[in-house]
């Protein structure tokens, strides 16, 4: 099985478009994605329209969980705060009770789990995996079979990684991924990447094989940022 793993689209139906389009290239069976659909950018009811359309399984990231109405910008910067109070306005009633539905970690096929933020001291949206210490109390709970499973996708960070129980793995376009150990996996973000490669990022795995592709796959993100710019947004600032 194929799956795509699609995390933080932060409401750019451009970037969305480009990946959802690479994906069906490659041949994607399946996609999943760990969380913040949207935020930061103008297309939100778009982006929920499209990823409900193909079936995509999903977790709630932090700004989905406000866009919902469940909670409070509390942590967020003025501009990422402002984005979400928008987006919540913005939203049908519907749109808001999709974002409301949506579990913070879900295992997927008995093969992964899926996760916005950390896996401790709970599943969460929030908690930033930004330190190899963090990533190790993390990854405690998947090598101790809590879930069931081994490996986990998660994003918030906006940054690729393939870390283990004892640092990160160096990364490559395709990797094969070490059999039985406990790993987290970020696949990068569709919308607004952080590692100053302006492609949206996202991964393709190999569930079979074990085999992980990291895509990079260019957007219109001009029409994203202008679309921003209309609403009002400073999409960029995190
Ligand atoms: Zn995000």
């Amino acid at each position: 099985m194929l799956y795509a793993v699609l995390s933080d689209v932060h409401a750019s139906l451009e970037a969305l478009s480009a990946v959802l389009a690479d994906a069906r290239a490659a041949g994607a069976q399946s996609l999943v994605c760990c969380g913040d659909i949207v935020g930061y950018h103008a297309d939100p009811e778009a982006c929920i329209d499209l990823l409900r359309a193909r079936g995509v399984a999903c977790v709630a990231g932090n700004h989905d969980r406000v866009a919902a109405g469940l909670c409070e910008p509390e942590g967020f910067g003025p501009a990422a705060a402002r984005a979400a109070l928008w987006t919540r306005r913005r939203l049908s009633a519907d749109h808001r009770a999709f974002l409301a539905s949506l579990p913070l970690a879900r295992v997927i096929d008995g093969r992964f789990l899926l996760v916005h933020a950390a896996l401790h001291p709970s599943p969460n949206a929030d908690l930033h995996l930004s330190s190899a210490a963090r990533l190790r109390r993390s990854i405690e709970p998947l090598g101790d079979g809590r879930f069931g499973v081994r490996l986990a996708f998660f994003g918030h960070t906006h940054r690729a990684l393939v870390h283990d129980a004892r640092g990160a793995l160096p990364l490559g376009e395709t990797m094969q991924l070490p059999d039985g150990r406990a790993l987290l996996v970020n696949p990068g973000s569709v919308g607004q990447p952080r590692d100053g490669d302006p492609r949206a990022a996202y991964a393709l795995y190999d569930a079979d094989a074990r085999r992980l592709s990291l895509r990079r796959v260019p957007f219109d993100r001009r029409a994203t940022l202008a679309a921003a710019a209309r609403a009002g947004l400073a999409a960029e600032a995190p």
